[in-house]
């Protein structure tokens, strides 16, 4: 027995020292791929549903690895989140995606906003709201043109937040609550927060028209609309799905029937072809 139990506990020592040397060496992967700037960002276009027009894009990383190939963010945000590596990421990220669109702003495409993601740790951060006007400063881009969406996680608790989210929006930038519905929400955010649009998350959206679907996109519509916020469903890869949240008043729509996300070159032809539904 005493053997058997050795033996079982240099099993699991010899598991958790392997996927503590995955992590580590994804971690150097990661930090490695910041400096060769393996880095990139695709953008997909958010539509007006009214008539059709790109409104504006939402900016998503990929990380092209010449060890992992091309990683989705799901793979690797996580991890860059615990060890902090979200900072420079995220400061690239912010840089590189207002950039972009003050490019396709100067190349004449009519575009409201470039919505750009924000982890909880960039969030925390004591120097977002300096970074931020860092960035509008030398990329030329004006303050209402930025949009960033946090998710309601990032409110629940932390500290200064309201304070935070305060000067963010003063300098002119926009909030959009993400994945609205599936974090710790309160609706109690909504009245305290300085917060202009919400995002239906695409869990809502799935199986529109049908079921329970049905009944929680339309009371976040409603919700949203008695607020005087923007409300964009993500995740619309059907007709019927886009009818219905057209027919229940959703301002905006965002998913692969209006298009995937796409390199910067594929997003400015799209943009500059106008109406897509
Ligand atoms: P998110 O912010 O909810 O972004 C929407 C995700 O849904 C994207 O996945 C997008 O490609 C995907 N999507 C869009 N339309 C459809 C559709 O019609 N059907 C389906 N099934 N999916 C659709 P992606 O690019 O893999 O990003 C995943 C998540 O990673 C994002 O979720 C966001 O939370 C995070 N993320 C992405 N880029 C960044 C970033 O630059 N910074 C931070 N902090 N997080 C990021
Ligand atoms: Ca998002
Ligand atoms: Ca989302
Ligand atoms: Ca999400």
């Amino acid at each position: 027995a005493k053997a058997q139990g050795r033996g079982i506990y240099s099993f699991y020592t010899q598991a958790l020292t392997r996927s503590a040397r995955v992590r580590m060496e994804m971690e150097a992967d990661l930090r490695r791929g910041l400096v060769r700037e393996e880095f990139r960002l695709n953008f997909q276009p958010v539509v007006d549903l009214a008539n059709g027009r790109i409104a504006g894009a939402e900016a998503l990383v990929r990380w092209q690895s010449p060890v992992h190939g091309l990683v989705l963010p799901n793979r690797f945000i996580p991890l860059a989140e615990e060890t902090g590596l979200i900072e420079p990421l995220g400061d690239w990220v912010l840089e590189e995606a207002c950039q972009q669109m003050a490019k396709w702003t100067a190349a004449g495409a009519d575009l409201d906003f470039i919505a750009v993601n924000l982890s909880p740790r960039q969030f925390q951060r004591g120097t977002l709201c300096e970074r931020i006007e860092e960035v509008l400063r030398r990329t030329g881009l004006p303050a209402a043109r930025l949009e960033v969406e946090i998710t309601e996680n990032v409110l629940f608790g932390a500290v200064a937040a309201e304070r935070k989210l305060r000067d963010m929006r003063d300098s002119g930038v926009r909030i959009a609550l993400d994945d609205f519905g599936t974090g710790y929400s309160s609706l109690a955010y909504l009245k305290r927060f300085p917060i202009s649009k919400l995002k239906i998350d695409r869990s809502f959206v799935h199986d529109l028209p049908r079921a329970a679907d049905a009944e929680i996109a339309t009371a976040i519509i409603s919700i949203a609309r008695a607020l005087g916020l923007d409300v964009v469903a993500e995740g619309i890869e059907a007709p019927e799905q886009c009818a219905f949240l057209k027919e229940r008043g959703c301002g905006f729509g965002q998913g692969y029937l209006f298009g995937r996300p796409v390199t910067s070159e594929r997003f400015l032809r799209l943009a500059l072809q106008g109406p897509i539904a």
